[in-house]
């Protein structure tokens, strides 16, 4: 019975923290999973379309610069005119230069190939210098302007966004390559700012996966290839237009990472998160979860336990003892008289058993009703509980007639105990509801004999009590 009992709380306690875990763990991957999704399919790009959009507005302003002056008639007719006197352009680079607050001017001429600056004519330029090419992709291009990172040849040490427009005259001829240059300041601004507002690592690389610009906080890292747990995905980075993923580092923190292409420079605008710090928080509530529901789960089940215990208890109590005085009942006497008798074999004690017998109960009820019958019933039982010791049985065996076994106890040791007992209830003075009354038992004892069955033994008690009976009550025989 204990055995299953505890099976049970055990099958209980796994279904219940099954339950809760499962749950808690279905809960906390449904979060997790949203959280990276809308991070990669949301936040992140939507951080990078800021930039990009910002960026462009940023461009915006040289590129119509850069416009008006491919089609200004003063470098339609000074070219015209054999590009004479140089310091007119000069001039003319350097107005533009102040009035809209850029770093720089310029015009290429086709024809001769000068490149002409607010300071003079820096060079000439040539198609067998790489650093030329952009003049030579301009030039050869079917697009009206190209937007180029470069190195300024008037200030090598400086990275600069150019705009170079084509300059077309009024015939349709090419004539060269106009317009101005401004910091990557600007650019490297709005990576620092993002960056402090979001706590998000953004730079740009080029399309060989150059690592081209990228805030101050940050090491600086020359290739991608070398920033750790990038070196497994830059292929794919660097072959797609955009791409949002995220990836697993050796220290254990996951890496989300965003990429788009940002045509104007022909480089990757990389959005970079480590660790969600939201996922953090989905974690801190898994791990209170878990604990309140194991809390919970104790709990339960020790209110179960108790429930159980006491339910059982009483089931027990049912069963085995008589409902108004407590004393055993006739069913459960059986097996404490089997159990008795082998006892006092094994030990070669002896074994007595005693029927008492209230007097004139009849008249108990008779006169003071069944009410009061009862509670003399329970006043009788309860004072002959106070006399025997602990290992005896005290059994209700009829309506008013008590069987007592009373253990390494021979029958004249019976006779005394039973007498003590007849005394105490002779002499207790019953109270109920004001009523007084004195009443007696009369007891027959019987010794237990070798290989006697319990009804042989019990019927020589009853006419020991019939004796007692006769020979006018309230004696024990
Ligand atoms: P005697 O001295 O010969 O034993 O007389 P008596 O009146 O006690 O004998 P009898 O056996 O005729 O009466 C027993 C009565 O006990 C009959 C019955 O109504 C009453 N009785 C039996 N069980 C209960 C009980 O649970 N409660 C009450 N109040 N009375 C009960
Ligand atoms: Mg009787
Ligand atoms: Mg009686």
């Amino acid at each position: 019975m204990k055995n299953r009992k505890r099976l049970y709380t055990v099958i209980i306690s796994i279904i219940v923290l099954i339950g809760f875990l499962a749950t808690s763990l279905i809960g906390y991957f449904v979060a997790r999973t949203s959280i990276s999704q809308r991070l990669q399919q949301e936040m992140l790009p939507l951080t990078s379309d800021n930039i990009y959009s910002e960026i462009q507005r940023d461009l915006l302003h040289p590129l119509v610069i850069s416009s008006l002056m491919a089609n200004d008639v003063f470098v339609f007719d000074w070219v015209n005119d054999g590009e004479k006197e140089p310091e007119k352009m000069e001039s003319y680079l350097s107005q533009i230069q102040k009035k809209y607050n850029t770093i720089t001017a310029f015009f290429v001429s086709n024809k001769t190939k000068n490149y002409y600056h607010p300071s003079g004519v820096l060079k000439q330029v040539s198609e067998d210098n790489k650093a030329d090419a952009w003049y030579f992709q301009a030039k050869n291009s079917n697009q009206p302007y190209q937007i180029n990172i470069d190195r300024d040849t008037a200030e090598p040490s400086r990275l600069s966004i150019f705009v170079n427009y084509r300059v077309i005259d009024k015939k349709g001829n090419f004539i060269g390559v106009i317009g101005v240059g401004l910091s990557l300041l600007v650019v490297e601004e709005l990576i620092e700012n993002y960056q402090q507002r979001y706590g998000r690592e953004i730079y740009f690389i080029d399309r060989q996966g150059q690592v081209m610009l990228q805030s101050s906080k940050y090491s600086k890292e020359l290739h991608i290839q070398n920033k750790e747990g990038l070196d497994k995905v830059f292929l794919r980075i660097l072959t797609t237009p955009s791409s949002s993923f995220s990836f697993d580092t050796i220290n254990g923190s996951t890496i989300y990472l965003n990429s788009r292409l940002v045509p104007e420079f022909d480089w990757y605008l990389i959005v970079e998160q480590v660790n969600d710090p939201a996922t953090e928080k989905v974690e801190n509530a898994l791990i209170i979860n878990i604990l309140v529901s194991s809390a919970i789960s104790l709990v339960v089940l020790f209110i179960l336990h108790l429930a159980s215990r006491g339910y059982q208890g009483r089931l027990e109590t049912m069963a085995t003892k008589d409902k108004l005085t407590g004393a055993t009942n006739r069913q459960m006497f059986d097996s404490f008289f089997t159990q008795a008798v082998a006892r006092s074999k094994r030990r070669n004690e002896s074994l007595s058993v005693v029927l008492i017998d209230i007097d004139h109960f009849k008249q108990v009820n008779d006169n003071y009703g069944h009410q009061y019958g009862d509670y003399v019933l329970t006043t009788v039982a309860g004072i002959m509980n106070q006399h025997i010791r602990e290992e005896d049985v005290l059994c209700r065996w009829g309506g008013e007639e008590f069987l007592l076994m009373l253990q390494d106890c021979s029958k004249n040791e019976a006779i005394r105990v039973v007498n003590n007992l007849r005394e105490a209830i002779a002499i207790h003075h019953f109270d109920y509801t004001g009523k007084k009354l004195q009443i007696t038992v009369s007891a027959g004892v019987a010794e237990y004999q070798q290989s006697e069955a319990m009804n042989q033994l019990i019927a020589r008690a009853d006419i020991s009590l019939y004796q007692a009976k006769n020979d006018g009550r309230n004696c024990v025989r």
